[in-house]
């Protein structure tokens, strides 16, 4: 049964994330199927033969495609404003296939200094290996993004707000003068999720998501996604994902679609909680340094209020005993539990230090403001009365 696709695209983004691209089988079902199928058959041979010129626009294999997969790319192409989506296996899948699809040996790519710790390994360790060479900035220094830019360079990879400084980059600026460079610009987007900021209005090429996080958000499944003009995803994707197998399950995908509907709701409840506890913490002592985007006091506030429509799930703070006082908090929490995960429905918390940042030396922490003391808070659903019970109980012992 055929959908009309394109006319959803007029839809509100509610609409979107419950029934955006959903297609029925012929037995009329209410919620959208999993078809747990690595192949497909063929009427015929002479079938075959077409499907595999690309004559046929069909199912093939479900490392290249498949109806389920095919339902959670589509609708999250329409919440994002994008023209193509490809779903991966994870956000990390997401990150290295968008990057190795379009760098070569002896190009360059620019990224920011304060980025997930295997989007650092990939930028900093992975690529070089292969020719590519990779410049960092400060990513909220636009006089070295002039800098580094001043140069062709033929990626630019930034994540805004970043994991777990919660450093916001000029989006727009950075965008015109990746342009000039000649370079495409990925944006990490995890943080802000699909609901809160839309790098394409800003300029972005693609735009990669973990939906480990938020979009499932309940801590069920991994899964990735890319999504970028028609031209990036056939050209450039889809003959590297087809070639080297980053799929994503069809299973997942289908949690990945449940997790879809009700993305609004959770971020706005996240979003919500998130500051109600930003705010109390603002009041706590032992703290040297708050970071929540939608606080007058984070540094970058104007540029996260140009950008995004609210604060997101996080909260990163330092505490003034260092890793010991860290270490103590983290352990007398009863609610909260201590996870790198983040974007989940249970709040989480965890030591970038000593975890999520270990690989990283000293000094290179140091540069983004990762110190001993630092821990990052992923604010759930949960009662917001109960977790800030947790949290005061947990200073105060
Ligand atoms: C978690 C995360 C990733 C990696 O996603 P996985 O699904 O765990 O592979 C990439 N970027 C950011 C900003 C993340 O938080």
């Amino acid at each position: 049964m055929s959908i009309d696709y394109e006319s959803q695209r007029d839809w509100d983004p509610q609409t979107q994330m419950v029934r955006g691209a959903t297609e029925r089988s012929q037995f009329s079902e209410t919620n959208e199927a999993i078809f747990l199928s690595s192949g497909y058959v063929y009427e015929s041979a002479e079938e075959a033969e077409k499907s595999f010129k690309g004559e046929l626009e069909r199912y093939v294999y479900s490392r290249f495609r498949n109806p389920t997969v095919s339902m959670f790319e589509k609708r999250l192409a329409l919440i994002e404003g994008a023209e193509e989506c490809r779903a991966m296996a994870s956000g990390m899948a997401a990150v290295f296939a968008a990057l190795a699809s379009h760098l070569s040996a002896g190009q360059r790519l620019v990224a920011s200094r304060a980025i997930f710790g295997s989007c650092q390994y990939i930028c900093a360790e992975l690529l070089p290996r292969f020719g590519i060479k990779t410049d960092f900035v400060d990513g909220a220094d636009l006089a070295q993004w002039k800098a580094a830019l001043a140069t062709p360079a033929h990626a630019v990879f930034l994540e805004s707000p970043s994991n777990p400084g919660l450093e916001m980059i000029d989006l727009k600026a950075v965008c015109d003068l990746a342009h000039q460079a000649g370079a495409l610009v990925v944006v990490d987007n995890v943080f802000a999720t699909p609901i809160l900021q839309k790098p394409f209005k800003f300029g972005a090429d693609v735009v990669v998501y973990s939906a480990t996080k938020h979009i499932d958000g309940q801590g069920r499944c991994l899964g990735g996604a890319v999504l970028s003009s028609k031209q990036f995803i056939v050209d450039k994707l889809t003959p590297f994902m087809r070639h080297t197998g980053p799929s994503l399950s069809p299973f997942n995908a289908w949690v990945l679609l449940k997790g879809l509907e009700t993305l609004d709701l959770r971020v706005q409840r996240h979003c919500e909680n998130a500051l109600t506890i930003a705010k109390a913490l603002e009041k706590q002592k032992g703290i040297t340094r708050l970071l929540y985007p939608w606080l007058p006091s984070h540094p970058q506030h104007n540029l996260a209020k140009a950008q995004m429509t609210a604060g997101g799930s996080v909260i990163s703070f330092e505490l003034a005993g260092g890793k010991e006082a860290a270490f103590r908090l983290l352990n007398r929490l009863r609610i909260i539990d201590i996870s790198n995960n983040l974007g989940d429905a249970k709040s989480l918390i965890c030591h970038p230090a000593t975890t999520t940042h270990q690989r990283l030396t000293p000094e290179d922490r140091a540069h983004v403001g990762i110190t001993d003391g630092f821990v990052r808070l992923s604010v759930g659903l949960e009662s917001v009365d109960d977790l800030l019970a947790d949290l005061n109980q947990a200073f105060q012992s």
